[in-house]
């Protein structure tokens, strides 16, 4: 059993934590699309640790994405994209990239699932962790709360 004051924050002191997801990127680790380090979101780790043991999850490299990866933009929603009415194309090699953004929004979902998590904290912006997103929407779909994270 891992001693809870050494794993940092994901988990929490309190007895019996709900456990949330949340975006992999807002916890300052390198899985963005360039590789690069989004700033670490401090204070809402800080605040969710005191109630929640917090599971992080990039959708993209769930799908099979590498990082660094494309840099593939959301021209409509992610219930578009599940709907089969809206595709997301890589425009650095003009591949379809749909399969491994939905891929990994169906394996967050699982994830939340396995974990038990109701809520999750989610990076606005992203294709795939917006609550409008591929990942956010596959999420909401399955009964889960997201919270957009700006
Ligand atoms: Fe962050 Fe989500 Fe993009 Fe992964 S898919 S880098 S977790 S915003």
């Amino acid at each position: 059993m891992p001693d809870r004051k050494q794993t940092g924050y994901l988990f929490s002191d309190m007895a019996d934590p709900e456990p949330v997801l949340i975006s992999a990127c807002l916890l300052g680790i390198p899985c963005r699309w360039h590789g690069r380090r989004a700033k670490k979101r401090t204070e809402l780790i800080e605040r969710l640790q005191r109630k929640y043991v917090l599971v992080p999850v990039c959708p993209e490299q769930l799908g099979g994405m590498p990082t660094p990866r494309t840099s593939e933009m959301l021209n409509g929603t992610g219930a578009e994209v599940l709907d089969g009415d809206l595709r997301l194309i890589a425009p650095e090699t003009g591949e379809d990239v749909t399969r491994f953004h939905v891929n990994g929004a169906k394996y967050t979902l699982e994830l939340a699932q396995i974990v038990g998590a109701q809520r999750a904290y989610m990076k606005g912006g992203s294709p795939s962790c917006d609550r409008d997103g591929v990942a956010g929407e596959v999420l909401r779909r399955g009964g889960i709360r997201v919270i957009r994270v700006p």
